[in-house]
């Protein structure tokens, strides 16, 4: 087959059973319908451009893949196809301290960039908790969010312009460099949350942000989720500016406890962290705590950073407390913070009915809660999946999206079909159509 022999003198390039069955999958948990056809560890932008050229020619399907950490199936690879993985393209290329800018190949991991930044007094802003794992190409490609966008924003805020290679191997760069502009209409936004179904992205021109000099933490108690989701709600009218606000219920703290020892369940059946920063942050934090101590039980502040990450701790324990005692099923709503109480109430009463393990926690300041669906043994037993699609209805139903930050991917297509309609459906299709006719980018994924 030329194809495949083309394709394998591209450096980078193999078909080792082995490293196709590890290029196959993501972190979704789900099952490819077989092995990919080649893998090429692309080593640069001529090993992405000549790889889409040959694929483009023969029409063969074409998986983008950063570090493969996606929780939606969106890098699952099955039979025949070509896993491009821009991982090996790590180079941070410039930082420039001025603009407040970094320039960045596809594969430098998100906390690589982030650690970098801070040596100019700066950051990069968006933080998934995957930051130490995920690829910032991936992050682009799924709009990933975190824990600090409540104040700074998901991705799509932190990127300028982008480098993209098109299906049929022609590169483009979109955006600009500068903070402001607005010539041509905005690809670069078109390109961010794509999931690698419009064009492979090889450089990024990303904006960075100022390293806060102080960030201070406040961690309140609640009896129920419902009085602890309300005050998050009074944070918001009360015009406060918190640069984290993280919402976990009581029985995500009772988990916790039982992996780390601790005894968050039995203080409280709900608890908020919230954080502030900047040169205000103490007065800031003040506030936040006399508002979020109104209806709970018990309110503490960190005074320095040391105590500030040890409030922190719970949460950053959450996920992997959960995985401790089994499998998990993450999910990722987002409904409007004004209903992020009735969100949590009907996620207990989904867990009722179908009678499995929902541990509910969110980032309460941008409405987006992580049911997450705990089970053993090997397969996935059927009540999880019911169970996760009362969620996406929940979520729809109460005017928020099937997902928040994780992406549609291969898992939540037909949900994302009910979400926006056939009309813009269509207009999906019409975009995939112009930027990739021979539908090789990624099939089956996102749109
Ligand atoms: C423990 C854990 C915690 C997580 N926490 C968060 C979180 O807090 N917030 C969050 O948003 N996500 C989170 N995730 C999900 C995941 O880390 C993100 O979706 C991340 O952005 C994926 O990056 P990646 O490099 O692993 O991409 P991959 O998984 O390799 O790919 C994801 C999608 O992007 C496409 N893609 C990848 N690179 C490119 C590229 N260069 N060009 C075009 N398309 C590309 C792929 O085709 C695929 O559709 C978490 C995952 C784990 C395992």
């Amino acid at each position: 087959m030329t194809f495949l022999r083309d394709l394998l003198g591209i450096p980078g390039a193999s078909s080792d059973p082995a490293a196709l069955a590890a290029a196959a999958r993501d972190r979704s948990g789900a099952d490819p319908d077989g092995l990919p056809l080649a893998v090429v560890r692309a080593e640069d932008i001529d090993g992405v451009r000549e790889t889409l050229r040959l694929a483009h020619a023969h029409h063969v399907p074409v998986v983008p893949r950063g570090a493969g950490t996606g929780l939606a199936g969106g890098a699952l690879a099955g039979t025949g196809a070509v896993v491009l993985d821009v991982s090996a393209m790590d180079r941070i290329v410039e930082i420039d301290p001025v603009d407040e800018l970094a320039v960045v190949e596809p594969g430098v991991l998100t906390a690589t960039l982030d650690a970098a930044a801070a040596e100019h007094g700066l950051r990069y802003a968006p933080d998934p908790a995957s930051a130490a794992i995920s690829t910032i190409g991936g992050n682009i490609a799924t709009n990933a969010g975190g824990m600090r966008c409540v104040k700074y924003g998901v991705t799509r805020e932190a990127v300028l312009g982008l480098d993209v290679v098109l299906a049929d191997g022609t590169l483009v760069s979109t955006g600009r460099r500068t903070v402001k502009g607005v010539s041509g209409l905005d690809l670069t936004a078109l390109f961010v949350g794509s999931e690698g179904t419009l064009g492979v992205i090889v450089g990024a021109s990303l904006r960075l942000r100022a390293l806060p000099e102080r960030t201070l933490t406040a961690a309140a108690g609640y009896d129920d989720v419902a009085s602890a989701a309300r005050a998050c709600g009074d944070l918001a009218r009360a015009r406060r500016d918190p640069a984290m606000l993280e919402l976990l219920d009581g029985l995500t703290l009772d988990v916790i406890d039982r992996a780390q020892g601790t005894d968050h369940g039995r203080r409280s059946r709900a608890l908020v962290i919230a954080q502030a920063d900047g040169p205000a942050a103490d007065a800031e934090i003040a506030a936040i705590a006399e508002v979020l101590g109104k209806e709970a039980s018990w309110v503490e502040q960190g005074v320095d950073a040391a105590s500030s990450d040890a409030l922190l701790a719970a949460r950053r324990l959450a996920l992997p407390s959960i995985e401790r005692f089994g499998k998990a099923l993450i999910e990722d709503i987002c409904v409007p913070r004004s209903r992020l109480a009735d969100a949590f109430a009907a996620v207990e009463e989904i867990a009722a009915e179908h009678r499995v393990a929902i541990y509910s926690f969110a980032h309460a300041g941008d409405g987006n809660l992580h049911p997450i669906i705990g089970y053993s043994g090997e397969a996935r037993p059927a009540g999880v999946q019911r169970a996760a699609d009362a969620i996406f209805r929940l979520a729809l139903d109460l005017g928020g999206t099937v997902t928040g930050e994780h992406g549609v991917g291969l898992l939540k297509r037909d949900w994302l079909a009910r979400e926006v309609g056939p009309d813009v459906l269509g207009l999906h299709a019409s975009v995939k159509a112009a930027l990739d006719p021979r539908g090789i980018l990624n099939p089956g994924k996102a749109l």
